[in-house]
């Protein structure tokens, strides 16, 4: 399959060969002939799949076919993405394919000045991507107008919900022409979703990538037992005994985070933040020390990791185990990619097996536990502890509150010659029962 077999103007073509793309992903082959068609499209992709192109480029080849100027200076794409770095991704990676195509591009979002954004809608845009908030405050400022939008693109619309964008997003939906073509990008389609989609869709196709979504085979799943107040050394010394690795570890707070970053980097071990505290250039500009190499560790948290084009990578460390299930597959969704190997390893302290549990069953097998030497557990992990608060656990470093002893799982060894450091292995006790679900838990607060 090629780009040109899926009927794209020749300038989009130009510009994908300049680009280095040589031919469409899957998602790509799937989605391209039903937007060009002009249907309204259900995307199940993640990002890694290439699904930015997948929307962009039938969007832009839409937009190309106009002749006639953009007289009104009005958007006529809406992209929605949830967070900065994802608009600004975005934007870079259409104005990347509209090359050759006179087209204008702005991305606006929260954390960044509104004069030049103002400035720059006054002057004209065609392709408009946005953060729902931000854009909301530019509609009430009377700076945007929507009502010429004719592709309506909402980009990892699972996200925007567990952000709580709904309202915006209601609000933005307002404001576009009933008449438009409307394309969503989701990694999963909760009952919500769905909903909302039946709302605003009309009869949407539906296309689906497994790509990212199901876990790469080549990826050693790997649960190290520690009591939380360890954690941070044996972080240290994992990372420490991999000099030539870059590790990508994932932490549950924004001060959690802050903290590892200051105690990495006491350790000689060079490391950035990037979490929802942070300013866009201080995001930015941890990203680019990352890719640039001049960083070997970059401590996220799950939402500012969301969207992130960063390369593969060999390790990806769960510092804390995420609280919903689901964040465990998007983490490690950034090792183990096209066939490499990766390695996701987890510190799970004693009130984290519930968490374990809930990994477990989404990866619908055990995670092998491998006791690290010198770092064994005070109490074992037990997968039937009930999953944390976590307005009580605020992670990254901190002991559990709840120090009462359980009894439980019983380690049991064998060499584990494949991990420098590792001792002893464990298979993880006997789960109880189901995952216990998304939880309550998604505030901006740990963002
Ligand atoms: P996305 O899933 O849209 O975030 O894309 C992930 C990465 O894949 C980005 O760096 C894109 O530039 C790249 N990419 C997307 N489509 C292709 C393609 N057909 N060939 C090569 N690289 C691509």
């Amino acid at each position: 399959m090629t780009f040109e077999s899926l009927g794209l103007a020749p300038a989009l073509l130009r510009a994908l060969s300049e680009q280095g793309y040589t031919s469409p992903t899957p998602i790509q082959v799937q989605a391209i002939p039903l937007v060009l068609a002009g249907h309204d499209l259900l995307g199940g992709a993640q990002t890694g799949t290439g699904k930015t192109a997948a929307f962009g480029l039938p969007l832009l080849n839409r937009l190309s076919k106009q002749t006639a100027p953009n007289a009104s200076r009005k958007p006529r794409a809406l992209i929605l993405v949830p967070t900065r770095e994802l608009a600004v991704q975005v934007n870079d990676s259409l104005r990347g394919y509209a090359k050759h195509l006179r087209m204008n591009f702005c991305a606006i979002f929260g954390g960044a000045g509104m004069g030049p954004q103002v400035e720059t809608l006054r002057r004209g845009v065609d392709v408009l991507v946005a953060t729902p908030g931000r854009l909301i405050d530019h509609m009430e400022r009377g700076t945007v107008k929507l009502d010429e939008i004719e592709v309506l693109v909402l980009d990892e619309a699972d996200r925007m919900l567990d952000m709580g964008f709904l309202p915006a997003i209601k609000r933005i939906l307002g404001r576009v022409p009933a008449q438009r073509q409307t394309l969503l990008f989701s990694a999963t389609f909760e009952s919500q979703l769905k909903q909302l989609a039946l709302q605003f869709m009309r009869d949407p196709k539906q296309v689906q990538v497994a790509a990212n979504n199901t876990i790469a085979q080549t990826i050693s799943h790997v649960a190290h037992p520690v009591d939380a107040g360890r954690k941070r050394d044996l972080l240290i010394e994992i990372i420490a005994k991999r000099p030539a690795d870059q590790v990508l570890v994932f932490g549950r707070t924004k001060h959690g985070c802050n903290r590892l970053v200051e105690q990495l980097d006491a350790a000689g071990l060079r490391s950035v933040a990037i979490h929802g505290n942070k300013s866009q250039a201080q995001r930015q500009k941890a990203l680019r020390d990352f890719k640039g190499n001049r960083a070997r560790v970059l401590v996220a948290t799950d939402v500012a990791a969301r969207g992130l084009d960063i390369p593969d990578l060999p390790l990806v460390i769960n510092f804390d185990l995420p609280m919903v299930a689901e964040d465990y597959v998007h983490r490690i969704g950034r090792t183990g990619r096209n066939g490499s190997t990766g390695e996701a390893l987890s510190l799970v302290s004693h009130d984290e097996g519930g968490l374990l549990r809930q990994i477990q069953h989404v990866l619908k097998k055990d995670v092998e536990m491998v006791v690290v030497p010198g770092y064994e557990p005070s109490r074992p992990i037990r997968l039937d502890v009930a999953i944390p608060n976590p307005r009580n656990n605020a992670g990254a470093g901190r002991p559990p509150r709840n120090n009462a002893p359980r009894g439980g799982a019983r380690p049991h060894g064998q060499p584990a010659p494949r991990h420098a450091h590792a001792g002893q292995r464990q298979r993880a006790g006997a789960p109880a029962g189901r995952g216990g679900g998304r939880g309550s838990f998604r505030d901006g607060s740990i963002a």
